[in-house]
């Protein structure tokens, strides 16, 4: 077994640099690692620490075969969804299931910090996700996919539609 304190994982966050300027979230939140410092197989957890205005990730996105968990332990965080269902606002104690193939992104709306845990599985996704961003030559937000380039110094968004770079982040 393998026991860690939160409290002792240290939080980190990508640079607002990584968020493209088309991506629904502004400032992304930090985030402890659990599935690395547990060393967790088969689902990924993580402890996020979200400001007022932050994000869990850079945009709206889905990953096809991954199921989410999402339960957060104070303030308060509003799911932007693609569903009929709308914006989902969750509060302290609130647990929301977004299953696979789903596009979301959760944000604290909120005046004060949110605290969250999320589970996934199964745990590998990474090359499954796909972003909503805005494409400007398609001149609407259209569903994204994001490469390293060949010598790894860098990570493109790439729209899916007309196949042009909308985006690019050092790596
Ligand atoms: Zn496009």
């Amino acid at each position: 077994m393998e026991r860690v304190a939160v409290e002792d994982v240290e939080p980190i966050a990508p640079p607002d640099g990584n968020v493209p300027p088309g991506a629904t979230a502004g400032s992304v939140g930090n985030v402890r690692q659990l599935t690395r410092a547990l060393g967790t197989t088969d689902l990924s957890i993580n402890y996020y620490e979200l400001a007022p205005g932050e994000s869990f990730t850079v945009s709206v996105h889905r990953h096809d075969t991954h199921e989410e968990v999402f339960y957060v332990l104070s303030g308060t965080v509003t799911f932007e969804t693609e569903t009929e269902t709308g914006d989902v606002t969750l509060g302290a104690g609130d647990v929301l299931r977004v299953p696979p193939d789903t596009f979301q992104l959760g944000t604290n709306q909120g005046d004060e910090r949110a605290t969250a845990i999320t589970l996934g599985a199964p745990r590998e996704y990474q090359a499954e996700t796909e972003w909503l961003v805005e494409c400007e030559a398609c001149g609407e937000r259209t569903v994204h996919v994001v490469e390293g380039t060949e010598d790894g110094s860098a990570f493109v968004y790439r729209c899916t539609e007309c196949d042009s770079e909308t985006y690019r982040f050092s790596a």
